[in-house]
């Protein structure tokens, strides 16, 4: 699994987290307010029908207006009887806001009001009675009333709220007993979220732990010279390679800024390019991959490097990576590669590289190309006179002069042996023909000075370029023109038109 995905994964399950928790606390929340408000509503109802039915009772029974009624006859007093239809009247309003509340209970009040309307009924004919002085007997007997069914009604209705303190109770235990078990469930789930995540993070924690040291390994480990640079190319740290490369200890790295390893006269440009860079949206200074550049060590050294840099954007800040490939061996050794070791000239490999080049332009461009061919006469009997080591020095001076005389456009090899080659370009025969002139004579005056270990004469060759040349065909024709002046008594030059 790759490092974006591992973090999708990370982001998605704490998305589900938070999602998971806002949606727990909203179901917590509604349970508990779905619970308090059922409650509230609940107990309003109930002191409500209480009230209602608490007031009934109230006009009704003792002190009611039954207590009137029973008054008034035993007593025969008009002035209870004025107190009865108030009562009964309050009391049947309470009865029918009673009911509204509690419709279970119709039986029973409509009950209540059928024998109340009875008492209503007889209160003309009591009040009749009363005016007329009637007995107690005789008034009892013409105004009583059968309360049974009331009076059992009233019982039904209170005995049914007998059970109620108990089923509320009940009923709050089980909405508190609901909320418990969400809690429990919530917290559950919360809970093995936890341990996901958690578990998740020590494993990616791991996991970078483990790349983390495969990196220091790499750096500390990596043959090139490995740094990292802030904003202000200040190094921050830098591995055993960088160090030794350009010779500063451990201590020093933060004192470092990269424009003190480069070449002093490009250190101002470097400051400047690097600035530009600082502050432009690139994520990479391309300009620098992949070239040769040149590093200064701080003993002040200039060696051949290559250097790849990369950058990343931390809190808006770059950070740099470099990392430079020390190129001072593979150029050496490509020198030594195309280079004669004792004449410092060009070797025959080089002098191929080059004729072909200049083959091509010839072609491309019109322009006359000739080869000079200069061999040493006898070179084989000055070896055997003076020794190797002579005949090394007069090669060397030989090499001398032709380096003096040649121009800038021309090249010069060491074809091998004792044998030399210069590949004349943009030259026409007459001009070929002096520079060679000029050479042979020169070599032949300067060899019988005093700086000369003996006098020696040289033999040359030209061949001039045409169309239809090769490199082979044009070497072949110059060694053609030279062996014509070993030919002809040698110490001369000879010209192949080809
Ligand atoms: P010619 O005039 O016909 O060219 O005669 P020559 O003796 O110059 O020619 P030859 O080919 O017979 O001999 C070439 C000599 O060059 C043989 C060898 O000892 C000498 N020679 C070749 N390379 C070197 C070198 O690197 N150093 C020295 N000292 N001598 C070399
Ligand atoms: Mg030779
Ligand atoms: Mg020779």
């Amino acid at each position: 699994m790759n490092r974006r995905l591992r973090l999708n994964n990370m982001y998605c399950l704490a998305l589900v987290f938070v999602l998971f928790l806002g949606a727990s606390f909203y179901i917590l929340y509604s349970s508990i307010n779905d619970t308090h408000h059922s409650w509230i509503a609940y107990t309003q109802k109930e002191v409500e029908r209480s009230e209602h039915l608490g007031n009934a009772i109230i006009s009704f029974g003792y002190g009611g207006f039954i207590h009137d009624f029973k008054n008034a006859v035993i007593r025969r007093d008009f002035a209870y009887l004025q107190k009865v239809e108030p009562k009964i009247d309050e009391g049947l309003h309470s009865l029918e806001l009673y009911l509204k509340l509690a419709p279970e209970h119709a039986q029973e009040v409509s009950n209540i009001r059928s024998v109340i309307r009875e008492y209503r009924a007889k209160i003309p004919e009591l009040k009749r009675l009363v005016s007329n002085s009637a007995s107690v007997t005789a008034i009892d007997q013409v105004v009583k009333v059968d309360d049974t069914k009331a009076i059992e009604s009233f019982r039904v209705i209170l005995s049914s709220y007998r059970d109620k303190p108990m089923k509320i109770i009940e009923g709050a235990q089980a909405g508190y007993g609901v909320v418990v078990n969400r809690l429990l469930v919530i917290l559950g789930v919360l809970l093995l979220i936890g341990v996901t995540l958690f578990s998740f993070i020590v494993s990616v924690n791991n996991k970078l732990i483990s790349k983390l040291k495969d990196l220091e390994l790499i750096f500390s480990c990596a043959p090139n010279a490995i740094f990292t640079a802030n904003e202000s190319g200040v190094i921050t740290s830098a591995n055993t390679a960088t160090m030794k490369l350009f010779g500063f200890s451990e201590n020093a790295i933060n004192n470092i800024n990269v424009d003190d390893l480069v070449p002093s006269t490009v250190k101002e440009k470097h400051r400047q390019m690097r600035n530009e860079f600082q502050t432009s949206d690139r994520a990479q200074p391309m300009s620098q991959r992949n070239r040769t550049f040149y590093g200064k060590k701080l003993n002040g050294d200039i060696f051949p490097a290559n250097i790849s840099i990369a950058t990343h954007a931390l809190g808006g800040e770059k950070h740099s990576i470099v990392i430079i490939n020390d190129l001072s061996e593979e150029v050496q050794y490509k020198y030594e590669a195309r280079t004669d070791p004792l004449t410092g000239l060009a070797n025959r490999r080089t002098i191929n590289d080059q004729l072909d080049q200049a083959l091509a332009r010839f072609k491309r461009q019109n322009t006359p190309l000739s080869v000079c061919l200069f061999d040493i006469d006898y070179f084989k009997a000055v070896n055997d006179k003076y020794g190797h080591l002579v005949g090394d020095e007069i090669l060397q001076k030989v090499a001398e002069i032709l380096t003096l005389h040649m121009r800038q456009t021309d090249f010069l090899g060491r074809w091998g042996g004792e044998e030399f080659v210069v590949i004349l370009e943009d030259t026409h025969k007459q001009g070929a023909v002096k520079f060679a002139e000029k050479v042979r004579s020169e070599i032949k005056q300067r060899s019988q000075h005093a700086d000369f270990p003996t006098a020696i004469t040289v033999s040359v060759g030209i061949a001039l370029c045409n169309e239809s040349d090769n490199a082979d065909s044009l070497f072949a024709s110059a060694d053609a023109a030279m062996y014509e002046s070993k030919e002809k008594g040698r110490d001369r030059v000879s010209v192949n038109q080809g």
